[in-house]
């Protein structure tokens, strides 16, 4: 085991605790979760992607509309990196830790489907998917995989199999409003559960960031663990700022095995 403080070990300890005893618990994870599978955090700053262009612009169902191809250049070594990228320990944990039937679902603001990947089942993706696309003409929805290789590797916009309109991923763009059915499923996973597991959200992106303050005001624990401060530190009962692809595994080792 990686050499934690003693601080860090109680907190670990604590919440493998919460979690043995919870009835139900949830998860919401963020873009933290994946950056150390290599999938850059696009709606921060200092990424990258971020310096050459604006995101909240050039991510807009407006630039979309207007200008795709400035939209799939943009795109592109961002679908490369979620491509290729494989899941991390962090997301193994917890795809175990569900198997395991201690964690109930996870709501995920990632587009990534490295969830998916590691092996998890109840997954709610708060700002859709890249393992999807869909016509912009006649909605026929297809598998990304066929189409994301010749786009990431020789640019070629994705087109529909029907009618050759331009397909758009399956992502939610800035300016696009969240799916509802994963709206309303992450509601009631947010006030049944009586543990939620926050990993690598920063919880700045509403409405998503609102959802632990609904599962607390109905009395339900709630564990941070993420590399800067959130907002809800103050009212969480464990806070861990660390990595969480090495916090994470480490909690559910204690879960199952402590
Ligand atoms: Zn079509």
């Amino acid at each position: 085991m990686i050499p934690f403080s003693s601080q860090t070990k109680t907190n670990i300890e604590y919440a493998a605790e919460l979690l043995r005893k919870a009835k139900y618990a949830v998860a919401l994870t963020g873009a933290g979760i994946s950056t150390p599978s290599g999938i850059p955090d696009f709606r921060s700053e200092g990424t990258g992607l971020w310096s050459r262009d604006e995101p909240m612009e050039v991510a807009s169902l407006n630039t979309f509309r207007t200008d795709p191809e400035r939209f799939f250049v943009w795109f592109r070594p961002l679908a490369g990196q979620i491509f290729n990228a494989q899941p991390n320990p962090a997301h193994v944990a917890l795809a175990e830790l569900e198997k395991a039937g201690r964690v109930r679902s996870i709501i995920t603001q990632n587009i990534d489907a490295l969830h998916h990947k590691a092996g998890s089942k109840n997954i709610i993706e708060m700002h859709g998917t890249l393992r999807t696309l869909s016509c912009t003409q006649c909605f026929q929805q297809a598998e990304a995989k066929n189409y994301l290789k010749a786009f990431v590797e020789r640019g070629a916009l994705p087109r529909c199999p029907a009618c050759n309109g331009l397909m758009k991923p399956d992502v939610i763009l800035f300016g696009e409003q969240l799916p509802q059915q994963a709206w309303y499923e992450a509601q009631s996973e947010s006030r049944q559960c009586d543990l939620m597991l926050v990993a690598g959200s920063s919880l700045e992106v509403l409405p998503v960031a609102g959802l632990p303050m609904q599962a607390i005001d109905r009395g339900s624990h709630l564990v941070i663990l993420n590399n800067a401060t959130t907002y809800l530190d103050v009212r969480a009962d464990v806070v861990i700022q660390e990595d969480v692809a090495t916090i994470i595994p480490a909690i559910v080792e204690q879960v199952l095995n402590g």
